[in-house]
């Protein structure tokens, strides 16, 4: 069994710590797809040190020849895709359909991107002196880090490494330790689409052992990490402490607001495929309900009927939701249930792990609805990340609001309705960098942007046209022909 290896300076090379862990398939754990090494600090550090010394070369190609280098990840990316979604749902546990969105989604981030080498610009401001030319540049920062969590790990590091790249930066890329076949399989496409060696470094390895080396080297400018409010609330300080720039994305409690107006069947499926789909592990997965009281008990009837009739197994054989990824999250999702149900709320269906023929082998639990939920419970402020969707009832429509932003986090949120008077009304009052109206909690597209406001993000925005503004930094140009110093002297 292959033990992956690091990408460092345009090669592939073992780590010599002589530490592995291996890398399990979450829907049947007698399966071991390989082994993941605990990489030393020394080798992160070298990692960098490549990404330095392919760093001026790099910057000086022009943008749109790095662009081209993008176009090329794209179409090999879209050849491949099927495969790599396979892998995707083996590594992580999503199902095959989810893997092929989210390896479509990076083919779309590729496509966008990489044009961005063609695009991208400063802007012309006039002078107040005659004569003068005046005008901004996008420059990039040296050595960026990507830091990535196990839940997308196809998508968020193309998210991050693109627009890096096409920047002008050069990278270490740390994937979680979780997910590290898909991360070679995206470092691999980069490479054969003929990227320079060093450009683009991969070490795989514990975060607390290889990211604190990757942040603490001075090489490194900017670290753009995706994850936990624990870990992003650790390398937002250590980057402080450096003065480089830190893009922070964490945690959601992304709330659904379904008024008594609303079209119930479309509420009802939305909320089942944002909270259950992909187990509930996406940041943008839905685990509050927000209903008006008086449809209520219609809508938690109809959403438990459709979560019991989500059928769990192995998502490269037909079933609708997957495992979780691995024994720690199933045992934070069952002692959520259980804390649920110590603060009162009703457990309308679901709550159990799954076992029984093919499932157990792997971290399978039932999609879990609960009603009767207060907005002080912990299952109704803390991010669960598993199947597990708690519905809170309100009177009218400023309760909804006052539930829905009662939160630390603010990625999405969601509200169904036929008023328009109210969907404005909740797009100018919801706390969330994300919206949506009449449509799920979870989705996103290549060319918008994409993040959260309070605890959920640090930072611009990632993706769409607001994903260079992290990777640039600005500068600013006075050009004098006059050929006459300045009248206004010192001042
Ligand atoms: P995590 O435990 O915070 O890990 C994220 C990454 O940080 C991993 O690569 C991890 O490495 C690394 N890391 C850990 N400690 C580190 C340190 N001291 N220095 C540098 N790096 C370190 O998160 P996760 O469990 O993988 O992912 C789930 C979380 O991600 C959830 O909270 C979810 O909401 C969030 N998420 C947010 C978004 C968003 O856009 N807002 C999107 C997706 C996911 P190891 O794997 O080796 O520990
Ligand atoms: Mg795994």
């Amino acid at each position: 069994m292959d033990t992956y290896k690091n990408f460092i300076g345009g090669e592939w090379v073992a780590s010599g710590s002589g530490k592995s862990v291996p890398n399990l398939n979450p829907a049947n754990t007698g399966e071991v797809l390989g082994h993941v090494p605990l990489s030393t600090p020394g080798e992160a550090r070298a990692a960098v040190d490549a990404a330095a010394a392919a760093y001026p070369a790099w910057r000086d190609l022009p943008a749109p020849k790095r662009g081209s280098i993008l176009f090329r990840a794209m179409a090999l990316l879209d050849k491949e895709k099927e495969d790599l979604a396979r892998l995707l749902t083996r590594e992580e546990g999503k199902t095959f359909r989810e893997a092929l969105g989210e390896v479509q989604r990076s083919v779309n981030i590729l496509e966008y991107i990489a044009a961005e080498g063609r695009r991208m610009g400063g802007r012309t401001i006039p002078s107040e002196l005659p004569s003068n030319f005046c005008y901004t540049l996008r420059t990039p920062l040296g050595v960026v880090a990507c830091v990535t969590p196990w839940n997308f790990p196809v998508a968020i590091p193309i998210w991050k490494i693109a627009p890096a790249l096409v920047s002008g930066n050069t990278v270490v890329f740390k994937p979680a330790t979780l997910t590290p076949a898909t991360a070679v399989a995206v470092v691999s496409l980069f490479e054969r689409a003929g990227l320079p060696k060093g450009v683009l470094n991969l070490i795989l390895g514990s975060g607390g052992a290889v990211g604190n080396a990757i942040l603490d080297h001075e090489a490194v400018h900017a670290v753009s990490f995706t994850g936990s409010n624990e870990v992003g609330a650790g390398i937002y300080a250590r980057g402080a402490g450096r003065m480089i720039r830190v893009q922070a994305e964490m945690g959601g409690k992304n709330p659904v607001v379904v008024m008594a107006d609303a079209d119930l069947d479309l509420a009802v499926e939305s909320t089942a495929t944002g909270a259950f789909g992909s187990t509930g592990q996406r940041c943008t997965a839905t685990s509050r309900v927000i209903v008006e009281e008086a449809i209520a008990d219609r809508f938690v009837e109809r959403l438990a009927e459709r979560a019991r009739k989500v059928s769990v197994g192995n998502g490269l054989e037909g079933a609708e939701m997957g495992p979780a990824v691995d024994q720690s999250q199933l045992d934070t999702d069952l002692r959520y249930i259980d804390v649920g149900r110590g603060e009162g709320a009703r457990l309308v269906t679901g709550g159990k792990r799954l076992t029984g023929a093919g499932l157990d082998k792997g971290y399978f639990v039932e999609p879990t609805v609960f009603d009767g939920v207060t907005t002080s419970m912990r299952i109704a402020q803390e991010e669960i990340f598993g199947p597990v969707v708690g519905v809170i009832r309100v009177k009218d429509f400023d309760a909804a609001m006052e539930a829905a932003n009662g939160v630390r986090y603010g990625l999405s949120a969601s509200i169904f309705t036929t008023d328009n008077a109210n969907t404005f009304r909740f797009v100018d009052r919801i706390e969330a960098g994300i919206v949506h109206i009449n449509s799920g909690t979870p989705g996103g597209e290549a060319q918008l942007p994409f993040g959260g406001t309070k605890a959920t993000g640090v930072g611009p925005r990632e993706q769409g046209p607001e994903a260079l503004e992290f990777f640039t930094e600005v500068k600013t140009v006075y050009v004098d022909y006059t050929g006459q110093s300045r009248k206004s002297g010192f001042y």
